[in-house]
């Protein structure tokens, strides 16, 4: 006679798991079943189906059991692995930053095109020449560009930045010094540390006001007070407000940082940043009021929302 567990089989614990999530109200219940089963066995999702006969073990059954009973009761599914894909890299996640959202990938994607144009008008600028020796016949090294990151958070959208734009130097800032610790651990996993310097820093106090970075980036938090109260539990009750609530209109830390940029971005450098729902025509109009900007530019996110706002600071006027 076989035991109890003989029948927990990993098709059979997905498929009441995601019934029981489904009935719980639970979302993506099949999703969270798979990444869930999958952490607990250390084996990846395509794995569950290719041993879907196999038995779990009652050690094994105990340790999913009280991950389904944390998910049940709210906790977010990257909490419970502490991982979550962010532009296909492995990010490490605590509670103490923000989950990488996918839509914040607009804003990387908005970042690489901001610094490839950069790049391709720098020449005519003549910033290639500054950096070039005067004699001798060694090649000249390429100047080094800057970027900076307000609000790292997990690291993700620095990281995959650093990734992508391999002749880049960065600057990463958050308030939170948890965080920090958990970017900086992504960044030295993805090799990145060497090329991306993280500072605490309340938005740009801990830098002087020299204007030295070509791409200003930030998914700063932005969710007004009223929405707040119907963002989901699991949300309200597990992430960190600090990196989402932006007080009453959502732009209490936006508006700031749009005032301050121009002293630490240069003449022809961008500033990009996330924003949310129906917040693009007024930080559109933040940007404007300055008079700092150019090239102003609203882009939208795969469902269609205006994502991120992206503004060129302006050359020295003459
Ligand atoms: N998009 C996030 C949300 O799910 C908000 C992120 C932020 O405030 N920067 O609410």
């Amino acid at each position: 006679m076989s035991g109890p567990q003989a029948s927990w089989t990993i098709l059979a614990t997905l498929r009441w798991t995601a019934d029981y999530f489904r009935t719980k109200g639970v979302s993506e219940p099949r999703a969270a079943a798979e990444i869930l089963l999958a952490h607990t066995l250390s084996v990846s999702r395509l794995d569950l189906y290719l041993r879907y006969d196999q038995p779990l073990n009652p050690e094994e059954l105990a340790r999913f059991k009280a991950l389904v009973v944390r998910r049940r009761a709210g906790e977010p599914v990257a909490y419970l692995t502490g991982h979550r894909e962010f532009w296909s890299l492995d990010i490490q996640v605590t509670p103490a930053v923000l989950i990488p959202r996918p839509e914040t990938e607009t804003l990387v994607a908005a970042a690489l095109e901001a610094a490839q144009f950069y790049e391709e008008n720098e020449v005519e600028r003549g910033g290639q020449g500054e950096d070039q020796p005067k004699t001798g016949s060694r090649k000249p090294k390429p100047p080094s560009i800057w970027g900076l990151e307000l609000g790292v958070g997990s690291g993700a959208v620095v990281i995959a930045l650093a990734k992508e734009l391999t002749r880049m130097a960065w600057v990463g800032l958050d308030t939170s010094g948890a965080a920090l610790a958990v970017a900086r651990g992504n960044a030295r996993r993805h090799g990145a540390l060497d090329r991306v310097h993280f500072l605490k820093s309340d938005l740009l106090t801990a830098l002087k006001p020299y204007a030295v970075f070509s791409l200003l980036v930030a998914n700063l938090p932005y969710v007004p007070r009223a929405e707040w109260e119907r963002l989901p539990r699991e949300i309200k009750a597990f992430e960190p407000p600090g990196a989402l609530l932006g007080g009453e209109d959502g732009l209490d830390l936006i508006r700031p940082l749009i005032r301050q940029a121009p002293q630490y971005v240069k003449a022809g450098g961008w500033v990009l940043l996330e924003v949310g729902d129906r917040q693009a025509p007024l930080v559109v109009a933040l940007f404007q009021q300055t008079g700092a900007y150019d090239r102003l530019e609203s882009i939208k996110d795969f469902s269609g929302m205006e994502r991120v706002v992206r503004a060129r600071r302006r050359e020295a006027a003459g």
